[in-house]
This record gives structure tokens, sequence and C-alpha cells, in this order.
């Protein structure tokens, strides 16, 4: 592999062109491994971003590729149809809170949210209140595009690089009350209060169900969303729910909201839908919110990508919601979360830690210093596990396949990075 070259020419996530991170060259990847070129086998932490939820490389997901590349890879959406598309429709349909009824194919989680806040737009419109704002969470996180990045935390994604062309908009307090802690109704404040202040120029909230995920893996306590479920129906506002890093089975239920037993307005899912096999997401709403998006001055809704309902990606999420609904996943996932919780809270009497948490298949070690993580990255390697922390963050969201051996594996690698000074920027370099 010519790394010379990907180093010299080649972006990668959140990476500068003048000090480039090493990259791990990956040859291919098979169940909960990843095969480096160097042939050394890595236990994966990371489900390639919550995706890869079945594990890579999976017989079932694979013969619904090939099966679907030999007869149809992609025709246009506009005016035609298929049936990945509407065998994937009526999947995600029944598993989705029972309120949703109209779905929406798109390429990636940035874009549902796109989709997501053009919906909730769309609907005052065509309601007659015009409304431009939307309320969401400080510690948030809904993509990279300027709208879904206009929701994320002001801080983390750095608005200030942005200003006068960022849309600005309104962030209430994040939860503070942890999943497994007391409710503390207070925690509600804030945000009971931006709600009441704005709500006639709010169009929605948008927010992560119970967990904020790359803006701090905050776990955050059920009755937080179920008071914002209530808030929102008080002041007739939409709630968009974006489930795109936990939906479909990550938290131990199959979309986090019904740890609170809340249904949203509009639901955006992606990432783990196709089983980490391509790129697609889905943005689903009510009846209600669809109608009332297409009776006003458009007529439809203004959305419409060419690779809308890419019948390749249809064919490999319907494949992974097949084995979804098998309902193996709970078992699995109950299985890492007890291990999770078994393993973690060992680790907190480490002095470099500050916190530790778990939900499901998600466990996150806070440090007290900002990894190094061209140090932290080796040392993991070397380690033979794959886990990509970012800041203080050292968090693993493995495959639901992963034995117990694999769990533990991966903890002891945290542990040993603990232990080892090199892994850590100083208290001052962080
Ligand atoms: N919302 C959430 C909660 C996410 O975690 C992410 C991806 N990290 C996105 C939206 C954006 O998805 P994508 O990277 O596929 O655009």
């Amino acid at each position: 592999m010519d790394l010379a070259f990907d180093r010299r020419h080649i972006w990668h996530p959140y990476t500068s062109t003048l000090t480039p991170l090493t990259c791990y060259p990956v040859r291919s990847a098979k169940g909960v491994y990843l095969e480096l070129e160097s042939g050394e086998q890595l236990v994966d932490g990371m489900s390639s971003w919550w995706a890869a939820i079945h594990g890579y490389n999976h017989p079932v997901l694979n013969r619904a590729a090939h099966e679907q590349i030999d007869t149809l890879s992609h025709v246009m959406f506009g005016g035609i149809t298929h049936q990945p598309a509407i065998t994937l429709c009526q999947a995600l349909l029944e598993l989705a809170p029972d309120n949703l009824e109209q779905v929406f194919l798109a390429d990636s989680g940035s874009v549902a949210v796109e989709v997501s806040l053009k919906m909730a737009l769309q609907y005052w419109h065509a309601k007659g209140e015009p409304r431009s704002k939307f309320l969401t969470l400080r510690d948030g996180y809904h993509g990279d595009t300027f709208a879904a990045m206009s929701v994320t935390d002001p801080d983390n994604s750095m608005h200030s690089l942005y200003k006068g062309f960022l849309p600005e908009h309104i962030f209430a307090r994040s939860p503070q009350t942890g999943f497994w802690q007391t409710w503390q109704p207070s925690d509600l404040d804030d945000f009971r209060h931006q709600l009441a202040n704005h709500h006639q120029e709010i169009a929605a909230v948008i927010l992560e169900p119970i967990v904020q995920g790359a803006g701090g893996m905050r776990i955050y306590h059920p009755e937080f969303l179920k008071g914002v479920r209530q808030l929102c129906d008080d002041y007739g506002v939409l709630l968009i729910l974006d489930e795109i890093a936990t939906g479909f089975g990550r938290t131990g239920t199959l979309f986090a909201c019904e740890h609170a037993e809340v249904q949203p307005d509009i639901l955006c899912v992606g990432k783990a839908l196709t089983g980490g096999y391509m790129t697609l997401s889905a943005t689903l709403t009510t009846r209600h919110v669809a109608d009332t998006v297409c009776s006003g001055e458009a007529g439809c809704f203004m959305h419409g990508p060419t690779f809308m309902g890419n019948p390749l990606a249809c064919a490999v999420a319907s494949a992974s919601m097949t084995l979804l609904k098998s309902g193996e996943w709970q078992t699995q996932v109950a299985g890492i979360e007890r291990q999770f919780s078994s393993l973690l809270p060992r680790l907190k009497k480490h002095k470099k830690v500050k916190d530790v948490r778990w939900l499901g298949a998600i466990g996150v070690v806070e440090t007290t210093t900002a990894v190094d993580m061209e140090n932290i990255q080796a040392h993991f390697v070397e380690q033979g596990v794959w886990i990509r922390p970012f800041g203080r963050l050292i968090y693993m969201m493995p495959p639901f396949i992963s034995e117990p051996e694999h769990i533990e594996r991966l903890v002891m690698a945290v542990e040993s990075a603990l232990n080892e000074e090199s892994c850590f920027l100083t208290q001052t370099e962080s």
C-alpha cells in the first residue's frame, strides 16, 4: 500500500495536512477482527463508528449485496420505485415507533438531519406560521454539514469559524443526571425555561435520545427525555430524535427513545442501518407532519438526492433488518452491558480516570487528561485492539457479535493504556 501517497494527498477525518497522524492500513475484516496489511489481527472496539453491529464480512449481508449488484445497483428514485426500497421501508416502519408512517431515504446521517430540519421548517411554513429556530442541547452532535453543525455543540464544532454564515439556534443545558443515577427534576429547568421563552419561534427540538455521542459520550436519564416530550407537547413544538448513533439496538433497546417510552415526531437513522456496509440514512415522520408539509406552498417535500433509495444499500439494509428481527441482538447487547458493568467500575479507581459509564454495548472511560492520539493509537494496536479515543474519552462500542473474551481484551487494553504515561498529554498540554 502506498502509505506515503495517502499521507501526502488524502485527507482523513479531522486531520491536519501539516501534521497528519499515522493511519493503519487495513487489508480485510471478518467478524470482530480487522486485519492489518502486516497480517496483525485487531479486535474491533468501534464497529466503524457505531455502524458494523453484526461484525464485518457477514455472510447474510454479503449475499444480499451480491444478489442485488447482479440485478440492479442503482436507478434514479424520481418516478421509479423498486423492491429493495419497498422491503426496507416496510421493515423500518415495522421496527420504528408505531406513530411513524412515512420514510425519506437519503445518503448519510448528516443529510438525514438536514432533511429532518427542512421537514420541520416546511411544516410550520405550510401551517402559515413560519418559524426559523431550533432548540437543542449543549454537548450534542448531529453531523458536519452546515445545518446539522448549527445544532451541534457550538464549542465542540467551533461555530466561531463560520460566524456570519452559520445559523444561530438555541442551546439548553445538557442533562446532568446519568442514566443510572437518581433523577433530579431540576435537570430540566433550563430546557423548560428556553422553551417557555422562545416556543413561538421554535420549529422543533432536536436531540440525541439517552446518549450524547460525539459531543462527549454522555449517557443521561430517561426522565429527561420524557420531560422533553411532555414539554414539546405542552408548547406544540415538534420533537426530532437523532437516533443515528443509538438506533438498532446499541443502547439495549431497539431505539434509545424506548428507554423513556416516548415517540418522536421525526426520527433520523443511519450508521447501523446497513450493518455498516455502505452509507444510507432515513428520516421517518408521522402522517400528520408529512401531509402538512406537502399541503404547503411547495406542494411537496423539497428534497431529492441523486442516490436516494440506492437499491444496493437498501438490499443490504433489509438484510440487516432481518438479522435484527431474529432478536439475537438483545441477548448479545445485554451480555456486553453486563460485562462492561462488571469490568469498568474497577478502572474508576485509577488515578488517570475521572469517570466510567456504560449502557448496552457502549463503554466509556473518561480520563483526567487528554490522550496523546499518536501514542495511544500505537499502544492499542500493539495490544491487538482497535479503539480510537478523542480528547479525554476512551470509548468502546464493539460489534454485537463480540464474545466475552473480546470485550475483556478491549477493557484490558484500555487499562494497560491508562498505565502508560506516554499515552496521555500532560496537564498543561491538554
Ligand atoms: N448524528 C449523530 C448522533 C451522529 O453520531 C452522527 C455521526 N457521528 C451524525 C448525526 C452524522 O452522520 P454522518 O457522519 O453519517 O453524516
